[in-house]
C-alpha cells in the first residue's frame, strides 16, 4: 500500500495549487516543502530576520567560468524557500503572458494541447480565468509619491503607466512583499491554496528537504517508473516516502537539481530527453534603475511595483517590461546590490552619502526578454552550478530602455541616476514541456518522457521565456495538470 496517491514537491505557485485541487478529489496528498511553515500574523518588516526565514540564500551564476574566467556580466537569482514557496514573497504582479509567447511553444518544444493540437494561448484561457477569480485579481491604483513621481515623467514623455493587475486585495496598506505579507492582503499560493488544502486533508512536510526521487524498472513503455520520495527532515534525519505518483514542483532551479541528483540521465542511459534536465534556463534579466529626486517621496511605503508599461516587452517591440516604482524595499538589499551609473560597485562614503538620499529616489524595474540558453548544473564535486549567457541582444535590451527611463526621469528632475546588479526572480524553462524529445523533459501530460508516474508542475515547464511575470502562467499550467490528472489519470 502507497503512503499517499500523490507526492508533491514545492509548495510554491505549482504545487499549491495542484496540493489543494487533488486534495479536493478526496485523494491522499502530502506536500512536502523544503522551507518552514511561517502563518500571515508572522511576517513582519524585519529585513534581516525575513531573507534568513522565507528565502533560499541567493544564488549567483558563474558565467565567467564560460569566459576563460575572464570577468563577465553575471546575475542574482532569488527564490523562497518557505511554505507558499517564491509566492509568499513575491511582489504579487498578475499578468497573463502574452499570447505571442504561448503560440510559440508548440515551435520551440512541440507542445500539443489536450486534444493533441498545437497548444496555443486560447488552451490556457479558462485556467487564468479561473485563478484570477480565485485569487482575487484586481487593479492595483493606489500609487504612493515614487509611483507618481515616475508616472509623471512617463506621461510627459508620452507613454504612461497603467495600473498593475495583481493578487493584492484592498486590505494592502503597505510594502513589505519580499518579507511575507503582514496584512494578509497578498493572495500568494499559502493563503489562496494551501491553508484551503490543509482543510481538505492535504498532509503539509514543511522543513523537509527531498533529496531524491525513488525510481525502479517500469513496467510500461518508459525504462523507469516513480514510486516515492527519498528526503531529509530538520533534524537530519533521512526517511522515504511511498506514491503512487510524484509531481515535482520545486521551482525552476531546484526541480532540475532533484532530477540529476536522483541519478535519471545515468538510469535512462542519458536519453537525449535527459539531457535536456536543466537546460534552456530562461529568466527575464532584470535590474533597477534609480533616480535621486530634490523631494521625499518615501518610495517603500505601498506595494512596490504598482504600475507598469508593457508596450515594449515582447521582442519585436523593445523587449524589456517597466514597472515602478521600487527601492527595493528595505535599505540591506538596496545596497548590497547598488552599483553607480557607470556599473561599478559602490563602497564607503560614496555609499554613505548615497544612501542618505535613499527617501528620496525612485526605481523602475527593467525586466527583459532573453533567451533560453542558460543552464542549472551539478559539477562533479556535487556543487550547484548556474549559467546564463549575457548576449549582445540583453545588452541592446538594457540600453533602449535605461534611454528611455532616464528620459523619463530627466523630465521631473532626476538629480542622479544609479542601478541595481543583474538579477532575476522570474527563473523558468528548466524541464520543457512537449513533445519533442530532444527538446523537452516531459511530454504534453507533464509525464517525464522516460520515466513514467514523475510529473513536473512548476516554472520549469515554460517551453520558451514569457515577457510578463510568471506566476500567473505558472498557476494556469499547474490548473490544466491538475485538470489532467483528475479527468483522465486515477491514481
Ligand atoms: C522576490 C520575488 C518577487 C517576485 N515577484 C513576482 C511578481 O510580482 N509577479 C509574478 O508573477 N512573479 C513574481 N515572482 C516569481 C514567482 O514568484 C515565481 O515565478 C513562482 O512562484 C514560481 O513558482 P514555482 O512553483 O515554479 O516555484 P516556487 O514558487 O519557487 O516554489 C518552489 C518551492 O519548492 C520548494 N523546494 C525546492 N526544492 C525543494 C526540495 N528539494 N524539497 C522540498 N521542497 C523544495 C521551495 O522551497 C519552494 O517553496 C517573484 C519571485 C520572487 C522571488
Amino acid at each position: 500500500m502507497n503512503d499517499y496517491d500523490y507526492i508533491i514537491v514545492g509548495s510554491g505557485a505549482g504545487g499549491g495549487l495542484l496540493a489543494y485541487r487533488l486534495s479536493g478529489t478526496g485523494k491522499r496528498v502530502a506536500l512536502i516543502e523544503a522551507g518552514s511553515f511561517y502563518g500571515p500574523d508572522s511576517f513582519n518588516r524585519f529585513e534581516l530576520q525575513a531573507v534568513r526565514k522565507l528565502w533560499w540564500p541567493s544564488t549567483w551564476t558563474s558565467n565567467h567560468e564560460r569566459n576563460n574566467n575572464e570577468p563577465t556580466e553575471e546575475m542574482m537569482l532569488g527564490m523562497g524557500r518557505c511554505v507558499g514557496g517564491s509566492t509568499t514573497i513575491f511582489t504579487a504582479v498578475a499578468h497573463r503572458a502574452f499570447p505571442e509567447n504561448i503560440d510559440n511553444w508548440h515551435n520551440e518544444t512541440g507542445m500539443l494541447n489536450f486534444s493533441n493540437e498545437p497548444i496555443s494561448y486560447s488552451d490556457l484561457d479558462q485556467s487564468y480565468r479561473r485563478i484570477e477569480t480565485e485569487t482575487k485579481i484586481r487593479k492595483y491604483t493606489e500609487w504612493d509619491r515614487g509611483t507618481e513621481k515616475i508616472a509623471e515623467g512617463f506621461k510627459r514623455i508620452g507613454h504612461p503607466l497603467s495600473p498593475v493587475d495583481a493578487f493584492v486585495t484592498p486590505a494592502c496598506n503597505q510594502n513589505a512583499c519580499l518579507f511575507g505579507c503582514p496584512t494578509n492582503a497578498k493572495t500568494g499560493s499559502l493563503v489562496t491554496y494551501i491553508i484551503p488544502a490543509i482543510y481538505n486533508g492535504v498532509d503539509l512536510y514543511p522543513d523537509t528537504f527531498v533529496t531524491e526521487v525513488m525510481t525502479r524498472k517500469s513496467s510500461t513503455d518508459k525504462p523507469l517508473e516513480a514510486y516515492g520520495i527519498k528526503y531529509r527532515d530538520k533534524e537530519g534525519n533521512t526517511g522515504t516516502m511511498s506514491g503512487k505518483a510524484v509531481i515535482l514542483s520545486a521551482g525552476a532551479l531546484q526541480t532540475p537539481q532533484i532530477l540529476l541528483r536522483s541519478g535519471i540521465r545515468e538510469k535512462t542511459g542519458y536519453t537525449k530527453s535527459s539531457m535536456q534536465i536543466g537546460q534552456n534556463l530562461g529568466v527575464n534579466i532584470g535590474s533597477v534603475m534609480y533616480g535621486v529626486f530634490d523631494e521625499d517621496l518615501y518610495n517603500w511605503i505601498l506595494h512596490p511595483l504598482s504600475a507598469n508599461i508593457s508596450e515594449f516587452a515582447l521582442e519585436k517591440n523593445g523587449g524589456f517590461l517597466l514597472e515602478a516604482s521600487t527601492v527595493f524595499e528595505a535599505p540591506i538589499g538596496f545596497t548590497d546590490t547598488l552599483l553607480d551609473a557607470d556599473g561599478n560597485p559602490v563602497w564607503g562614503r560614496e555609499l554613505k552619502r548615497i544612501t542618505k538620499d535613499y527617501r528620496k529616489m525612485a526605481g523602475v524595474f527593467i525586466n527583459t526578454h532573453d533567451m533560453n540558453n542558460g543552464s542549472v548544473e551539478i559539477d562533479d564535486s556535487g556543487k550547484t552550478k548556474l549559467y546564463k549567457k549575457f548576449t549582445q541582444n540583453d545588452r541592446e535590451h538594457f540600453r533602449k530602455a535605461r534611454d528611455l527611463v532616464y528620459e523619463a526621469m530627466q523630465s521631473v528632475g532626476v538629480r542622479e541616476v544609479m542601478h541595481s546588479v543583474y538579477l532575476s526572480h522570474h527563473v523558468q524553462g528548466t524541464c520543457r514541456i512537449g513533445e519533442n524529445k530532444e527538446k523537452s523533459v516531459v511530454d504534453s501530460n507533464y509525464e517525464m518522457h522516460d520515466v513514467s508516474n514523475l510529473f513536473v508542475g512548476d516554472g520549469s515547464l515554460i517551453p520558451s521565456v514569457i515577457d510578463a511575470n510568471p506566476s500567473l502562467t505558472i498557476y494556469a499550467l499547474a490548473d490544466r495538470l491538475s485538470n489532467h490528472l483528475i479527468q483522465n489519470i486515477q491514481k
